[in-house]
């Protein structure tokens, strides 16, 4: 079958392939240890749970608006008020089928043929595709390990062309956990007001902080930022809502029209039942959030001092998310692998221990380690890691 050019390119996330692979492992008997999904391990909470519940009893189980129910809007909205200090109508915001679809629908409606997107490297692995299934150029800069792998105003300034469309800011970041200072997002947004590029503010992992670092929006700066951004958001992560899919975009209403005219010819709109049960994460109480919150903390902790004792690996401590993305091309070398993709190949098939090579985020000497999991698999991981290393030196 001839398919489309558009999906001659396409690549298969690596995340959810790394995440089948450990899968299949462990249905045919293997103890394998995956640190590879970018999921909370938590339930949901209960309240959320049960407001879903409670709508499908109540017969509300219909089509929805387009760009979400009107109640979940205000609910979003009194969000971002509350978090972000943030004002927007409810034609300002769009709710998506969680937030790689407010991404990719943002990505159709903003992108011609050839407008390029500016995308950090390290980067979130649907980027690059998604720019590129909407007729875009991903353009790459590389945010280095001594800058906290972020991305400085002089790197921006080189890389904006006259068909810059867009830059993307991933805050805390997948997968290197690290986040931008206030100082230094406004310092990156003026170039954005200066050259009239809009900037595309992903904050999914807002809520998990750590180390007394604190998230910032790029769009809380100042008025003419809120007008330059929009922000992409959900509950996947701050809820432990992955598989429910509700995220959502809010920023120039033009823009949110339009992605709410496709949506209502791709999706139609986001499941009902997860819309009211979004209603009641953001108006219910936020201890839950908090405790998981919490847990993250803990293990980061304790795993990232693990992790550093181990001779060829280097780890930046993460300030947020919930992956640890540590170099380890030293220990590569040293196990005779001829890369980190070698490396992760080998760990997975000696050691089970499944983990997402740096390769798929563009950082190809560093891997990603998801800690939403229990903090005794997170030991034996790193034990098991550990002997690998020493075993094949
Ligand atoms: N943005 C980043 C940086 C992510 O890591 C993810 C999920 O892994 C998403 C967006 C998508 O989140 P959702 O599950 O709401 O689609």
């Amino acid at each position: 079958m001839k398919l489309a050019q558009r999906v001659g390119t396409l690549t298969p996330s690596t995340t959810l392939a790394i995440t089948a692979k450990a899968k299949e492992m462990k249905a045919e008997g293997y103890d394998v240890i995956g640190l590879g999904a970018g999921e909370p391990d938590f339930n949901t909470p209960k309240h959320i749970i049960d407001a879903a519940i409670q709508s499908m009893e109540a017969g509300l189980t219909k089509y929805t608006p387009a760009g979400g129910l009107p109640a979940l809007k205000k609910e979003v909205a009194a969000k971002l008020k509350r978090d972000q200090g943030l004002e927007y109508a409810a034609n300002e915001i769009i709710v998506t089928s969680g937030a790689k679809h407010a991404l990719y629908t943002l990505f159709q409606v903003l992108l011609d043929e050839g407008d390029e997107v500016i995308i950090p490297i390290p980067y979130w692995v649907s980027y690059p595709e998604q720019v590129k299934l909407a007729g875009g150029t991903p353009v790459f800069i590389e945010g280095i390990e001594a800058n906290e792998f972020k991305i400085t105003v002089d790197q921006l300034k080189a890389a904006i062309s006259e068909k810059t469309k867009a830059v993307i800011i991933n805050s805390p970041s997948n997968p290197t956990g690290m986040v931008y200072t206030k100082e230094e997002l406004k310092a990156l947004g003026e170039v954005c007001l200066e050259y009239g590029v809009l900037i595309v503010s992903d904050e999914i992992y807002e809520k998990l902080m750590y180390g007394g670092h604190e998230h910032v929006s790029i769009a809380e700066i100042s008025p003419e930022l809120k007008e330059q951004t929009i922000v992409i958001n959900g509950v996947s992560k701050s809820h432990s809502m992955t598989g429910w899919r509700i995220g959502y975009a809010a920023g120039n209403s033009q823009v949110i029209k339009a992605m709410t005219d496709l949506a209502s010819h791709s999706t139609s709109n986001p499941t009902s039942n997860a819309q009211y049960a979004t209603i009641a994460a953001y108006s219910g109480s936020q201890e839950p959030v908090e405790e998981m919150r919490k847990a993250f903390e803990q293990r980061l902790d304790i795993i990232h001092q693990k992790l550093v004792e181990i001779p060829g690996i280097t780890c930046l401590k993460p300030q947020g998310a919930f992956y640890l993305f540590p170099n380890v091309k030293e220990a590569a070398t040293a196990t005779g692998c001829k890369d980190v993709d070698e490396f992760v190949e080998r760990l997975l098939t000696e050691e089970q221990v499944a983990v997402v090579p740096g390769s798929g985020f563009g950082a190809p000497d560093n891997i990603r380690l998801s800690y939403a999991t229990s903090l005794d698999l997170l030991e034996s991981a790193v034990n098991r890691m550990k002997n690998f290393i020493e075993t094949n030196q």
